[in-house]
């Protein structure tokens, strides 16, 4: 991506006029101009808060803690009902901050924000709000800042779907040895339940190339490990012209992992419907494909799964687990459980805990079912009662844990492999890694392992994590 698109060059050209700005203002102040950017959600989100990063940075602004931010950004989640309330709930307590610091920018984007009623409600409630934008147009974030920082108003922008591509932007990446990778953005699917599809729009996956060369560079800048992002992974490139550069994922993963410098590669999210052979073959035969597959499962009753649009039943979805435990034997298999669908009966449940038994899941992210506006499921009469919901839930999580418990203790005393993350913050002298199944080991070592691969003996498994020594 050598030559830069016009989108890109509108960008480049606000964040230089915002620079400008940034700096009269940090000139008044006699000191930098500060940001933070909060996000919520996904893995998508943690990315596009990283371009966000990257732009302010950019534009001549300090990372800072929240409290003292000049220019405040909340990258919001509406996955689930209790992440809006969070963000109303945080907003509304920046009305007084405002009144005493008034120069202050406070900025709400992401999935939130692309709800029909969102920034009409966010406007009527928190007037305190000075920018909104949305999904579609993360990248624009100079341009918004500047029209805000020049007109002193109140600056909205939310496209209904993408319009233009503006890859060539900076990041600012969490960690400088590991970084995420957009794929496709947006989903087809329309799980019944699901939010998605209507914020993030229909699924529109990256050309083979421009995700090759971006997997290039960062190997150039140190990074080991690559985190490749989307709704729906497995489904990537189905969209794209056949114009014979087109792959479908398990073609991409293989040429990720075959880049050099490059270590590890993970992938977020597989859809089980999709789920090809030809991807599993991927993972047991390439040594850089890490054994880790998030495979969510949602129920496992065979009737609300059809309900649900999810479009495999209890059996293949077994099927699926059955075979990456045969051809990857040390496979780590994480999932995600909604428990309290509309309609779901206590035999609905049982199906779900037989399911949680047999494929004896690494860990799951269970949840209480949660009402999205717009979705099907939310208009359904149906809905169970609370605390049905509670227990049901209750039964899943102690199971689910029952059995992350029994899959960690295969490791303990083993010698593998950690990516070194950070410095350990909760006990001095020790630092935080991962496996290649993506599960944390704490271990003795200093800042100065962070970013490398060390051999840990596993001495003592703690259900969730390991406590090591490096050998
Ligand atoms: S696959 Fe279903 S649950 Fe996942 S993002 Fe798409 S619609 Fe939502």
């Amino acid at each position: 991506m050598s030559v830069m698109n016009a989108p890109e060059r509108e960008q480049f050209e606000y964040i230089e006029k915002c620079r400008g700005l940034i700096g009269e203002w940090s000139r008044k102040k006699g000191r930098n101009i500060c940001y933070c950017v909060v996000t919520f959600g996904c893995q998508m989100n943690a990315r596009d808060s990283e371009k966000l990063k990257g732009i302010l940075e950019e534009t001549g602004c300090v990372s800072a803690p929240e409290d003292e931010a000049d220019i405040l950004l909340f990258n919001t989640c509406t996955v689930r009902d209790n992440a809006d309330r969070k963000v109303y709930g945080r907003l509304g307590t920046l009305k007084e901050v405002k009144n005493s610091r008034p120069d202050m920018v406070i900025g709400v984007c992401g999935c939130m924000t692309q709800e029909k009623t969102a920034a009409e409600k966010i406007k009527k409630t928190c007037p305190h709000v000075d920018i909104i934008f949305g999904t579609h147009n993360v990248h624009t974030l100079a341009k918004l800042l500047y029209r805000h920082l020049s007109e002193h108003t109140l600056t909205v922008d939310i496209w209904d779907e993408a319009r233009e591509v503006a890859e060539a932007l900076p990041v600012r990446r969490k960690y400088p040895f590991k970084s995420g990778v957009n794929i496709s953005f947006g989903c087809n699917n329309f799980c019944t339940y699901c939010i998605v599809p209507y914020v993030r729009g229909r699924e529109r996956s990256r050309s083979a190339a421009d995700i090759l060369t971006e997997v290039k560079r960062l190997s150039e800048e140190g990074v080991v490990e690559i985190m490749l992002l989307g709704q729906n992974v497995n489904s990537y490139g189905q969209d794209l012209p056949d114009d014979g550069q087109k792959m479908s994922f398990h073609e991409l993963i293989r040429a990720v992992a075959d880049t050099e410098g490059i270590e590890r590669v993970r992938f977020m999210t597989s859809h089980p419907k999709d789920m090809s052979d030809e991807l599993i073959d991927a993972i047991a035969a390439h040594p850089k494909i890490c054994n880790h597959v998030h495979l969510p499962l949602q129920s496992g009753s065979s009737r609300l799964l059809k309900d649900m649009n999810r479009r495999y039943d209890k059996e293949r979805y077994l099927e699926l687990v059955g075979k990456l435990r045969e051809k990857i034997p040390d496979v780590a298999i994480t999932t995600d459980i909604i428990v309290g669908y509309p309609g779901e009966t206590d035999e609905d449940n049982e199906e779900t805990l037989d399911v949680i038994r047999k494929a004896c899941f690494d860990n799951a992210f269970t949840f209480q079912y949660s009402k999205r506006t717009g979705t099907p499921a939310a208009a359904r009469e149906d809905q169970i009662p609370r605390e049905v919901v509670t227990r049901r839930f209750n039964e899943v999580l102690s199971l689910v844990q029952e059995m992350s418990r029994k899959r960690a203790a295969l490791w303990e005393g083993k010698t593998l492999p950690v990516l070194v993350e950070e410095v350990n913050e909760k006990e001095e002298g020790f630092v935080t890694g991962r496996l290649e199944n993506n599960m944390s080991v704490h271990f003795k070592g200093d800042a100065s392992l962070i970013g490398s691969f060390v051999n840990v003996v596993l001495t003592e498994c703690k259900g969730f994590y390991y406590i090591g020594e490096m050998k």
